[in-house]
């Protein structure tokens, strides 16, 4: 672009004159106006000289030995310069000098002093819009010379033509200008379109038209001039499960029921493979009845977004399937700071645990207050204050009522967390114990209680009389009498009538035994046909007059064998246990000696200690 200048040194012409080699760029659009106006001014010479910043070129010129005068004479014609005026305020004035040897500025200039002896000159600055001096149209003769009024308004129209011809340049180099920059804008668009994936089309809605950016055929592997744009090919390319749902996304958002269109599906690559693509879109305009005219949208591929929450989900389902083959409960339970609670995850098993489906539970668990057994509630919401309050692991046995299962035994074990709202959450798993717990029981029978007479064995017995003893001696006072019972001559029986019989006589003893005691005391089976009896807060004659009622017993009750009925005798030996005593196995003994006087006295009698 040219720019203004300004002469620092007018009263020497010849000083800072631009190189030589930019003094001649020949602009023919010129030429016409420089030959017109050396003939209408009879001059010598007629030329644009152009200037920009310290550069001057001679754009046109008319007249004789004007190449050997500006091409050999390299210093240029610096009369030119005085034509622009460094003070813009007279920038209208023509600089006439009528004899260049009368003039000062220009008297011992080459070109006045040496051939071409030029001797008059005559310059009308050309300018922009802008008041901004781009060259000067001159006039020179060989011969001293005057211009009239008219002669002066010529040449000014004569700079005004020039001014148009300079005029184009300008706003050709601005809209150039302008382009540079709009297409520098266009192509840091497209990069930015092209760098993200995207791609760009534009529909026409009543011609069925739709045009792809570079970008959108790159997504499917075209080369921007393949495809055509006729919207039906378009179709063709959409995978045919996904093509109704298109369809009437784009048909809904033309009705206007939706604010744009926005669809995610399958479309067929150039290499026949489909990829996953998101397609965004809006009508841009419609005609006076709101018929859809145009449609403008993009396309971002999505095939390795859509893979991977693919994968996502494969992970979510082999979680899921998991945990809804492992057996019993697999949940995330969550309570909120308000202490409403909900299953955020339950698995399958929830149906056999709890007899429920997730979705009962899934936005409030207070269901499973109905479910758990009203002797564990308590219980069971008390575990999950403790474990929500100290984080720490959640671990209950209870028991569930449930419609179709009944009574049933069920173990929790949870990991709690606390939530940023001050919540809690557990992950954790719930099992049916039910078949443990009967075990569970039955062994603990199994280590109590002798299975032939049902009383507790010795051990159990021996803790239960332990337990007394502490008590006593806890008290510091209080007693309970000890009872050794053993049937007289069970061996005979076992020999006479057999074995089973002998069981049956050792399951008899113990019934009349504990239907005799009752709930007054505790009776156990401590040997093969030992018997020993604990009688709490009982003294030796109340121990002696249980003994006496237990024998009459035996009598009323002989074991009935067949036709048979077999006499039982029974000796017992009594002793008492205090808070003297320091184990239990003391009085044990204590009535064991006593028990041993009543064999050796006979049999069938009743001996204290
Ligand atoms: P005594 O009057 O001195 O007590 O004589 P006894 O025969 O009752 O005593 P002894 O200690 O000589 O014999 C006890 C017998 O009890 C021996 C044993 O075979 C029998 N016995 C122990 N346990 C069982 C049992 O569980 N079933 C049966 N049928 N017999 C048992
Ligand atoms: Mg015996
Ligand atoms: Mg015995």
């Amino acid at each position: 672009m040219l720019a203004p200048i300004k002469f620092d040194d007018a009263s020497n012409p010849a000083h800072a004159l631009p190189p030589p080699d930019g003094d001649t760029r020949p602009d023919e659009r010129f030429d016409e106006l420089t030959r017109l106006a050396r003939r209408h001014f009879s001059v010598t010479l007629a030329l644009v000289m152009r200037v920009d910043g310290e550069r001057q070129e001679l754009s046109s010129c008319d007249g004789l030995a004007a190449d050997r005068v500006f091409v050999h004479t390299p210093r240029g014609l610096s009369f030119c310069r005085q034509a622009v005026p460094g003070d813009e305020s007279h920038a209208d004035d023509l600089l006439v000098i009528p004899d260049t040897l009368a003039d000062n500025r220009v008297h011992d200039h080459p070109l006045v002093v040496d051939n071409p002896c030029i001797r008059s000159y005559a310059g009308c600055p050309l300018r922009n819009e802008n008041g901004e001096t781009l060259g000067v149209f001159c006039l020179l003769d060989t011969s001293p010379r005057e211009l009239d009024d008219a002669e002066r308004e010529c040449l000014r129209d004569f700079a005004r033509l020039a001014e148009a011809i300079l005029a184009r340049d300008q706003s050709a180099a601005q809209l150039k200008e302008d382009q540079d920059a709009l297409s520098k804008r266009e192509k840091r668009m497209a990069l930015a379109i092209a760098g993200s994936g995207t791609g760009i089309w534009d529909r026409n809605i009543v011609t069925n038209e739709i045009h792809y950016s570079a970008g959108w055929k790159a997504i499917l592997g075209y080369a921007d001039w393949e495809l055509t744009n006729q919207l039906n090919d378009s179709y063709q390319r959409v995978h045919p499960d996904d093509l109704a749902y298109v369809q009437a996304a784009i048909q809904a958002h033309f009705d206007r029921k939706t604010p744009s269109y926005d669809v995610e599906h399958r479309i067929q690559c150039k290499d026949g493979s489909y990829k996953w693509i998101s397609s965004r879109g809006k009508v841009v305009s419609r005609d006076g009845t709101g018929q859809p005219l145009r449609m403008i949208g993009t396309t971002t591929d999505i095939t390795a977004m859509r893979a991977m929450s693919e994968r996502l989900q494969e992970n979510v389902d082999l979680i899921t399937s998991l945990t809804n083959e492992v057996p019993g409960l697999v949940f995330q339970y969550q309570l909120l700071p308000d202490g409403e609670s909900f299953f955020s995850y339950a698995s399958a098993g929830i149906e056999e645990i709890y007899e429920l489906t997730p979705q009962q539970v899934a936005a409030n668990a207070a269901v499973i207050n109905t479910i758990v057994h009203p002797d564990d509630l308590a219980a069971y919401r008390a575990s999950l204050e403790i474990s929500a309050a100290n984080l720490t692991p959640w671990h209950l046995e209870y028991r569930v009522e449930l419609p179709r299962q009944g009574l049933r035994w069920r173990q929790g074990d949870a990991q709690p967390r606390r939530l940023e709202d001050g919540g809690t959450l557990w992950h954790g798993f719930i099992t049916d114990v039910t078949e443990r717990k009967r075990i569970e029981s039955e062994l603990k029978e199994f280590a109590t209680i002798d299975s032939l007479t049902q009383l507790p064995n010795r051990r159990h017995f021996m803790v239960q009389i332990e337990a007394e003893l502490a008590r006593i001696r806890h008290a510091k006072e209080g007693y309970a009498a000890i009872l050794m019972c053993d049937l007289d001559h069970f061996k005979l029986i076992n020999d006479t009538w057999g074995h089973a019989v002998g069981d049956r006589t050792l399951r008899h003893f113990a019934s009349i035994l504990q239907a005799e005691l009752g709930a007054q005391g505790i009776a156990g089976r401590v040997g093969g046909e030992e018997f020993a009896v604990m009688l709490p807060n009982a003294d030796l004659i109340d121990a002696r007059a249980f003994a006496e009622r237990m024998q009459r017993r035996m009598v009323e009750a002989p074991l009935a064998e067949c036709d048979w009925r077999i006499a039982l005798t029974v000796s017992i030996g009594i002793a008492v246990m205090n808070a003297a005593d320091a184990t239990a196995d003391a009085p044990l003994s204590r009535s064991d000696a006593a028990l041993y006087r009543a064999k050796e006295r006979g049999r069938n009698r009743i001996e204290c200690h």
